[in-house]
């Protein structure tokens, strides 16, 4: 048996969630884990005979400081890159970026080896050019392997799966079968929601925002959730909750229709912002909210 973390990055707009998605199957775009191991976001579990995959996105490294939630965030993001067996990074076919080369100078140095996955050749014309453009690629980096594919069109998954497994470690699996099926819930939904902060406000989010679900009730075809983003100061509740109340609305409706997608029911969902001076100083607080590392 095999088994490894994989953290799969790359710019916006390549296909990361695409490809995972299709990797993992439809059911899984998030996973719940044990809250209090590390904030690390766990995109798909890959099951298969040989083994465990288990695809992670890397939270971006924050500057550092010496606040306690600081620390615990920069474990949670050092961890994500490099205590992964291998970093699969993902480009467009054809699409060079200043960003695809930003991501690319992040990996600068480091020991674990990179994969580059280039998606989207179902968009090729001329079969006759992909070569060329893959050797081009192979340039800018030694990359433990190249592999052309198309996310989309399920084509050539199984080259990657393959290289996969081959370059993970042995070991036993890391996460239970049923867990890969997101039987956690509240964690899912709080995942959910923190997604949808980050999307509305981008830099503007809060460093110490996070996401609780209280409460979850399931009544038939109907989900009842209430969930708390808490919040240290009132000028960062204004922010999450907008101009009469706007951002706040946005956040849940978008959560709500992804979760509903996702599961195939109803569900009722209700966001409040609330006030906690100062939680992300203390320890407790921190504990509470499964933001401590074990
Ligand atoms: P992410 O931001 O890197 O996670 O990218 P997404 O998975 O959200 O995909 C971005 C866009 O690219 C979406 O519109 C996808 O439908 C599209 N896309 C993803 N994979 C492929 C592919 O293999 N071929 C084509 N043509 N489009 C793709």
């Amino acid at each position: 048996m095999r088994s490894g973390m994989v953290s799969v990055i790359g710019r916006p707009n390549v296909g990361k969630s695409s490809l995972v998605n299709a990797l993992v199957g439809q059911k899984v775009s998030i996973v719940s884990h044990k809250p209090q191991t590390t904030r690390h976001r766990i995109q798909g579990v890959l099951h298969e005979e040989r083994g465990q995959v288990v695809f992670v996105d890397t939270p971006g490294l924050h500057k550092v400081e010496t606040r306690a939630l600081n620390r615990v965030m920069n474990q949670a993001a050092a961890g994500a890159i490099h205590d992964v067996d291998l970093v699969l990074f993902v480009v467009e076919l054809g699409r060079w970026t200043d960003e695809d080369q930003a991501v690319l100078q992040r990996l600068e140095g480091l020991s674990v080896p990179v994969g580059l996955v280039v998606n989207k050749i179902d968009r090729l014309d001329d079969k006759e050019k992909l070569l060329p453009l893959l050797q081009k690629l192979a340039e800018r980096r030694d990359f433990a392997f190249i592999v052309p594919l198309s996310a989309q069109k399920r084509s050539n998954l199984g080259g990657l799966v393959d290289e996969l497994f081959s370059r993970i470690p042995e070991g036993d699996p890391l996460y239970p079968e049923d867990m890969v099926t997101g039987n956690d819930l509240g964690f899912t939904v709080s995942e959910m929601i923190r997604e949808k902060l980050i999307r509305a406000l981008h830099q503007e989010l809060p460093y110490s925002t996070t996401v609780q679900v209280e409460d979850y009730k399931r009544e038939g075809n109907l989900d009842r959730i209430h969930a708390v983003i808490w919040v240290e100061r009132e000028g960062q509740k204004k922010i999450v909750i907008g101009e009469g109340g706007a951002t706040l609305k946005a956040i849940g409706t978008s959560a709500r229709r992804d979760l509903e997608r996702m599961l195939g029911r109803k569900i009722f969902l209700q966001i409040w912002c609330k006030i906690r001076e100062n939680w992300s100083d203390d320890p407790k607080a921190l504990k509470r909210f499964g933001l401590t590392p074990d």
